[in-house]
């Protein structure tokens, strides 16, 4: 079965997500559970995390259909101490916040080496935070995102991820989200059938699909092997509708959030719709 939905607004609390997820037709989501653009946030008040699961539990939603984003600050791969200690705590708390909402998964960017130090250095800090934090939590996996590539962004072929979690020790509670914007961006050809599945061969011989957790399903304003992340609607971008069909088709995308992160949410229903119009 297919779990579509979108990226949904959290203002005013996380217990709106499920509300807001349900007024577009998805039978996924995805949310940040805390503001994403500052460091410190209030704790979820016990109201808040028993509407949620209340909410999700009326409309359906099961942790395996909810795939929460952690913060933009977060850089798990910060090549400078004062920097790396605050992505720490930050994602622990990310990861508290799941475990406190239920949730089962946590997506986010692996990590920046910022020009400061060298990329297998900077995976391998990667791979020590998630260690970190997986020892202080329970039942909640990290979830690596590939990336575009974008400035000294990680992540954006299959072997970095490969190498991160090569490295993290608890190999159930790591996994992957593909995102597929970020995937054109990084060079991967997926817009045509011999791409699409030439890719997905890659994917699975360097990671696995067992690892797959999610999918953010955008298109994307920029060209193949530009390594820039700008989204676009469904069918608006460089994508092509080929690729989504082939997704939409494909049981290896079965029973995990595929989540879009297009930028008009006003048609949210309606793509999502149409996405389930090409099962
Ligand atoms: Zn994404
Ligand atoms: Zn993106």
């Amino acid at each position: 079965m297919k779990f579509i939905g979108a990226h949904v607004s959290s203002s005013g609390g996380v217990e709106n997500a499920p509300l807001n997820a349900q007024a577009i037709g998805a039978k996924a989501f995805a949310l940040f559970t805390r503001n994403q653009r500052q460091w410190k946030s209030a704790p979820l008040t016990k109201k808040s995390i028993s509407l949620f699961k209340e909410r999700c539990e009326a409309f359906g939603y099961t942790a395996k259909q909810i795939l929460p984003h952690d913060s933009y600050l977060i850089n798990l791969g910060h090549p400078e101490e004062e920097g790396l200690k605050k992505s720490r705590e930050a994602f622990l708390d990310e990861m508290q916040r799941c475990e406190q909402l239920g949730l089962d998964r946590l997506n986010f960017h692996p990590g920046s080496h910022l020009n400061k130090m060298s990329i297998e250095d900077c995976l391998t800090r990667i791979a020590e935070s998630i260690n970190w934090t997986l020892e202080q939590t329970t039942g909640v996996c990290a979830v690596l995102e590939n990336t575009a590539g974008q400035g000294s962004n990680l992540g954006h072929t299959f072997e970095q991820l490969a190498y991160i979690i090569d490295k993290v020790e608890d190999k159930t509670r790591v996994g992957v989200c593909i995102d597929t914007a970020h995937t054109l961006a990084a060079g991967y050809e997926i817009r045509t059938v011999d791409g699409f599945t030439e890719t997905f061969k890659k994917f699975d011989e360097i990671i696995g699909f067992s690892y797959l957790r999610g999918m953010h399903i955008n298109d994307s304003k920029k060209e193949l092997a530009t390594r820039v992340d700008r989204h676009d609607s469904i069918g608006k971008g460089f994508m092509g509708l080929t690729t989504f069909e082939l997704l939409m088709k494909d049981p290896r995308f079965d029973d995990i959030p595929l989540i879009l992160e297009t930028p008009d949410e006003a048609i949210w229903a309606e793509e999502i719709a149409a996405l389930y119009a090409m099962e």
